[in-house]
């Protein structure tokens, strides 16, 4: 379809409006311009409020929820179609006689004016007779929409010499053009009510146009409204006043009856408008797949046969878009751009636009497991599990995929049994940053992660990259933290390097760290995971360097070979280089990457337990992990001390003259 479209001008093509969000280009940051111009559309809007509803059933930062349902922006309220009143002297051809505003917040006994869209049809029938009103509304169009609907800005207008009857005043009230309402959004038209509306305050303000009061607010004010403050918008609390059948009642409920009326009276139709508009997939480029569509002067727009998919991209010598607003692929060959009409057979042209890489990232992960076609596999895979992404592609990437996987399961391409979501769970990822700000090279605090990888290793970079702050908020690049996880790593490397036999006492703190570990890999939580890794390794270490057999033997450290063996496989993720050269040393089978995630013992992970010392004339002899109830007990707990293998070689033989316990933490034996 022809439309009013935003032109980058430095990419030279055309974008989706999620492509130009804030009025500048998504990939170049170029200020985008309108141009109108015949390009392809996919129909998202159909899918809108389903869009909408699904959000709630999706596993999704929240953040990005809220920008897809402000990006599709439904509204509830009601279309009002007014009667306008042309004057003799600006009869022309065709005028509309009648234009329809949309309102969320018809206070109509307070409607004194109507604005217009410079794009709205009426605004540009009469600048056929309005010289001031073609002025106004080609400076209007060379604005940039963001700029338009700037807030803050002085209001500008002109009055187009037409008036429209206010329904329920009987009032003729003026009809204005002005750029801050985009003719191509919704009707184009606005009703002003500017007691009830702060722009329409400003604008009325301006033009010296009558600001009734129509709402009482909270404060009780009924005065004039005459400053800005006095102004009571819609969602505020406040009753009906000076608007008939209307006065007394509740702000909302006043709303709801208006509107209930002017159905009643044929005077508007209640209505469901969504911000979100229709997605053009045309580009003027010339790398992407050519939109397969024919033209031909008798049967018009055709699509390529199936038989014939897809179109490959023609080869052609300057593939540089050209800025007219033609595609590269105009200038292809002959051979390329001529075709026969699927349908008649008679000479036809080729589509020569492209369309844009989004609607081939939109269904990516489909292709994936579809390779063959084999729907098995595909039901196997899909949907996504779990998806990372950032926020930057809210309503780009994050919005079309959606809509691509529900249009081709209505379509019946996909099994309904895979659901209505290609993501049912996402995770956005955070920022790393340098030196409080964002890596730029404008900024030069860019991070060549090549220096790291020459001087510390993949590993110990990749670590540091989780371990520098929580997944999902990012954190601050220091070389310092780089070092510290060489560290660790080499650690590891020592222990593992040196396996000593099998010491019971670890196991509850193996699966401990395994629960603990599993629990928070599920949960994204990669930077306590690397904690909880260190932890362990320091644990290991700790343990057998206060075993004295350990000490005796003249091992300082070590770990037996299942604790490491876990370590390994827990380390894996993290550091997949470092756990596979180990994972070989310890006599595990190629590759760590393939083994199992280790289990664990509930009853042995459980945090129910502490740790007991026992001291033999008052130095440390041994450790005893309880049951934290048992470790109150003292009879039990001195019988379980005495029965350790380790305490009894220093007791052999010897006398219990002094018994002393603290709950919970201590055995003291005083032999002789
Ligand atoms: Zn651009
Ligand atoms: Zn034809």
């Amino acid at each position: 379809k022809k439309s009013l479209l935003n032109w980058c001008p430095s990419c030279k093509t055309v974008l989706a409006d999620e492509q130009a969000e804030a009025g500048v280009c998504e990939r170049c940051k170029t200020v985008t311009e309108k141009k109108e111009t015949f390009q392809w559309f996919f129909k998202i809007t159909d899918y809108a409020q389903r869009l909408l509803d699904n959000l709630d059933k999706i596993n999704w930062p929240e953040k990005i929820k809220i920008a897809q349902r402000n990006w599709i922006g439904r509204k509830e309220g009601i279309n009002i179609t007014y009667r306008v009143k042309v004057p003799n002297s600006l009869k022309v051809r065709n005028l509309l006689t009648s234009v329809t505003v949309f309102t969320t917040a018809p206070v109509n006994f307070g409607a004194t004016f109507i604005v217009i869209g410079p794009e709205h049809e009426l605004a540009r029938k009469a600048a056929k007779t309005d010289i001031k009103v073609k002025e106004y509304i080609e400076k209007a169009l060379k604005k940039s929409d963001i700029d338009r609907i700037a807030e803050g800005k002085e209001k500008t207008g002109v009055f187009t010499g037409l008036y429209a009857i206010n329904h329920v005043t009987k009032k003729e009230i003026p009809i204005y053009v002005t750029d801050f309402v985009l003719g191509h959004v919704g009707t184009g038209a606005v009703q002003g009510c500017p007691g009830h509306d702060k722009r329409d305050f400003e604008f009325a303000k301006k033009f010296k146009l009558p600001i009734p009061r129509v709402i009482v607010g909270k404060d009780g004010d009924d005065s004039p409204i005459e400053r800005i403050e006095q102004v009571v918008e819609h969602g505020m609390e406040g009753q009906f006043v000076n608007s008939e059948f209307l006065n007394g009642l509740d702000f909302e409920e006043g709303l709801q009856k208006t509107m209930d009326y002017f159905e009643e009276k044929d005077w508007g139709r209640r209505v469901i408008t969504y911000r979100l508009r229709d997605w053009c997939i045309s580009r003027q480029r010339y790398w992407g797949p050519p939109i397969p569509m024919i033209e031909c002067k008798k049967c018009g727009w055709q699509p390529v046969d199936e038989k014939d998919l897809p179109v490959k991209l023609p080869y052609v010598k300057n593939f540089k878009p050209t800025g007219d607003g033609k595609s590269p692929l105009e200038k292809a060959a002959k051979s390329w751009l001529d075709t026969k009409c699927p349908k008649c057979g008679g000479k036809a042209k080729r589509e020569t636009d492209v369309s844009d890489t989004f609607l081939d990232s939109a269904w990516y992960y489909l292709r994936y497991p579809s390779v063959n076609s084999n729907v098995e596999i595909t039901k196997k895979w899909l949907p996504v599990d779990a998806y990372i992404g950032g926020a930057e592609h809210a309503v780009l990437h994050l919005l079309y995929s959606r809509f691509v996987w529900m249009a081709l399961q209505d379509w019946g391409y996909l099994d309904k049994s895979l659901g209505e979501e290609p993501f049912p769970f996402l995770y956005g990822h955070g920022l790393i940053i340098k030196d409080g700000a964002k890596m730029s090279k404008s900024k030069g605090n860019i991070v060549n992660p090549d220096e790291y990888i020459d001087k510390y290793g993949a590993d110990a970079l990749r670590l540091y990259l989780m371990f520098i702050g929580p997944y999902d908020q990012g954190g601050d690049f220091r070389d310092t933290g780089m070092k510290g996880m060489k560290r660790f790593l080499n650690r590891v490397w020592k222990l593992v390097n040196k396996p000593i036999s099998e010491v019971k006492e670890v196991h509850r703190l193996r699966h401990k760290t395994i629960k603990k570990l599993t629990e928070l890999m599920s949960n994204f939580r990669f930077n306590v995971g690397i904690a909880t890794l260190m932890e362990y390794v320091n644990g290991l270490s700790r343990h057998n360097a206060e075993d004295p057999r350990r000490k005796s033997s003249g091992e300082k450290w070590g770990a037996d070979k299942e604790s490491l063996r876990v370590l390994i496989l827990l380390l894996a993720p993290f550091a997949p280089y470092t756990s596979e050269e180990l994972w070989l040393k310890l006599g595990g089978k190629f590759s760590v990457h393939q083994q199992a995630w280790p289990k664990f013992e509930e009853r042995l992970a459980t945090t129910g337990f502490t740790t007991v010392v026992v001291q033999i004339n008052g130095k440390l002899r041994a450790k005893l992990e309880l049951d934290r109830k048992a470790a109150q007990d003292k009879a039990k707990v001195l019988v379980l001390a005495k029965a350790n293998n380790h305490i009894k070689t220093y007791i052999k033989d010897k006398k219990i003259v002094k018994e002393i316990f603290v709950p919970g933490r201590l055995v003291s034996l005083v032999v002789k």
